[in-house]
């Protein structure tokens, strides 16, 4: 897919996207808000300009592999593909009803092009993405494997596992973003089960660490057109807002996990709005 240069149409497209997050929850009535709105940026950014694939052939060998881990949030990642045009934009408005192909979480079962993991148990999504980039080192491929994680699944063993045998097998194939936005559903990180120092963790597990806030488009461009370093995996701290784009929701942990009213979903449209005209 041909890469977006242009800073002013990356913006634009995340706002098309945050819109279509807030639309496809209406519509459902249930789902994930908060951190589908805070990496609505991350994932323009990734499928707009960094990732090499093909919406009109998602299974081409060569593509980049992007893994979401934390596959509640896959309002982001269902607006993300459409808007892209893995599948038309009205599908978007069939989230979590009967006999969708775009459930709750993302399932490779249920036949909407452009998933690549079963998600929804945290914790898992690096040990897959580091299978992977094992497989393209063996292939001797240039693919890459970029993950998807929240803060709150940081907490999670198996993370750690997969992070040594990352750094153990030189992957500098994979890199793994982190959304830094301090909340999980019960609360903030600090107070749940704190995960810093985080940087240090990363390096000390052998990761070379990058930083940026998740919510600056320019930022993330230049974070991840970063030649990799040579025989490490890298890790990119994502400062983000949970909610960012809708100011009456932003930072606020209640909305991890809820849906907008049609009566809110119009307000918050209304604050996407105005968040870009500041
Ligand atoms: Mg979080």
């Amino acid at each position: 897919m041909q890469n977006v240069n242009d800073i002013r149409q990356l913006k634009a497209i995340s706002k098309d996207i945050r819109t279509d997050v807030v639309n496809s929850l209406a519509s459902a009535g249930s789902g994930h808000l908060g951190g589908s709105l805070g990496l609505a940026d991350i994932f323009t950014v990734l499928y707009h300009r960094i990732l090499n694939h093909n919406p009109q052939e998602p299974n081409w060998v060569l593509r980049d592999r992007l893994i979401l881990s934390i596959g509640h949030v896959a309002p982001v990642l269902y607006a993300a593909l459409a808007s892209c045009g893995y599948f038309p934009k009205q599908e978007l408005l069939t989230l979590r009803k009967l006999g969708s192909r775009l459930q709750g979480h993302p399932g490779r079962d249920h036949g909407l092009p452009g998933i690549e993991l079963s998600a929804g148990s945290l914790g898992q999504g690096l040990s897959v993405a580091v299978g992977m980039a094992l497989a393209a080192k063996a292939d001797g491929a240039p693919w890459r494997v970029f993950s998807v994680h929240g803060d709150g699944e940081l907490q999670e063993g198996a993370i750690w596992e997969a992070a040594m045998s990352a750094s153990h097998y030189n992957l500098d194939n994979l890199i793994a973003i982190v959304d830094r936005n301090y909340c999980q559903i019960d609360g903030r990180t600090s107070s749940v089960m704190e995960i810093e120092p985080l940087a240090q963790k990363w390096e000390a597990f052998g990761w070379d660490v990058k930083h940026c806030n998740g919510n600056s488009i320019e930022q993330l461009v230049e974070v991840m057109e970063l030649p990799a370093t040579k025989g490490k995996p890298r890790v990119i701290i994502a400062k983000t807002l949970m909610g960012q784009g809708v100011a009456s929701i932003a930072d606020d942990y209640r909305w991890h996990g809820k849906a907008p009213s049609q009566q809110e979903a119009t307000q918050f449209i209304t604050e996407i709005n105005s968040y870009y005209t500041e």
